[in-house]
């Protein structure tokens, strides 16, 4: 018998791939946790029922999160990560030196667990000794810290559940004061097929928070629609004022110094939402 594991991406699409392992199916405190082996994506991370990640394109997402803000800002010491239990952004974040210390803080320590024991390629960086891991909500977290990072990369699940109040204003006025002077922050903001309206809504609230705001775009085949975008609020550096020719050339797949300014040409209805 053939398994197939669909990802309802509205009520009447939706992305699917056959199953030929299932290693973790258990409700967490916190969501549903699928770890499942897909014959074309490899070992792939579900929560609630949305494709977290994948072995074979999780390259793509993770690099995007982590490079085009570590570039931008010139000394980016202190960084914070919310949620990313699986440790793929943190693993980007050590391939740079100037970081001397990043905190994942993700709300669910099964998330943690079982992506050690299934994702090793992915979570690999966790035991490094620039990081630490803290198992918390990363409202609370922000909260508790202000003034203190100057890098903060929003890496949670879509705004339901636990991830819910990770896309409210009153969160990014908590970001801005969790950041030093010159700090700078990005969220994943969904797909533009499916969820303009949220891109729309957090731009506008990012908006009323920081004084420049950027959107850029990545394709990740196993989200919904393949379009991913990504929302930057910055209290001083402009990532497209970078000089990409001094950006170094890091072992990537995916993010170029060349590929930096590019991922911000947004496709004409992309741009109106964020007009
Ligand atoms: N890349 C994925 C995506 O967009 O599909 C998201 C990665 S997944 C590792 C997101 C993580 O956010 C999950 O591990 C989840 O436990 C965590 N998370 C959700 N709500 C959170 C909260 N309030 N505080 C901290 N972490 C949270």
């Amino acid at each position: 018998m053939e398994l197939w594991y669909t990802e309802k991406q509205t009520e009447s699409f939706g992305i699917t791939a056959k199953i030929t392992k299932t290693y973790v199916d258990e409700q967490t405190e916190f969501q549903q946790l699928d770890m499942i082996e897909t014959e074309q994506f490899g070992t792939m991370l579900v929560l609630d029922g949305m494709v977290m990640t994948t072995v074979k394109d999780e390259f793509v997402y993770h690099e995007m999160v982590a490079h085009p803000i570590l570039f931008t800002h010139p000394n980016p010491e202190h960084v914070l990560v919310v949620g990313g239990g699986d440790g793929g952004v943190i693993r980007e974040i050590m391939k740079h030196p100037k970081v001397k210390k990043a905190v994942l803080v993700d709300i669910d320590g099964k998330v943690i667990e079982y992506s050690k024991k299934y994702l090793p390629t992915i979570a690999c960086e966790l035991d490094n000794p620039r990081v630490e891991v803290i198992v918390n909500d990363g409202f609370m977290h922000i909260h508790d810290h202000k003034n203190t990072y100057d890098v903060i990369m929003v890496d949670s699940t879509e705004p339901v559940g636990p991830a819910a109040n990770l896309f409210t204003r009153g969160f990014y006025q908590g970001i801005y004061e969790a950041l030093k002077e010159d700090g700078i922050f990005v969220a994943q903001t969904d797909n533009p097929w499916f969820k303009a309206e949220l891109i729309q809504t957090v731009n506008r609230d990012v908006k009323q928070v920081f004084p420049i705001v950027r959107v850029y775009g990545a394709n990740i085949p196993t989200y919904p629609s393949g379009l991913w975008t990504f929302t930057i609020g910055s209290k001083k550096y402009d990532p497209l004022e970078v000089d990409t020719a001094a950006i170094p050339e890091l072992d990537t797949k995916y993010y170029t110094p060349r590929l930096h300014k590019a991922a911000f040409i947004l496709p004409k209805f992309v741009e109106d939402l964020v007009k």
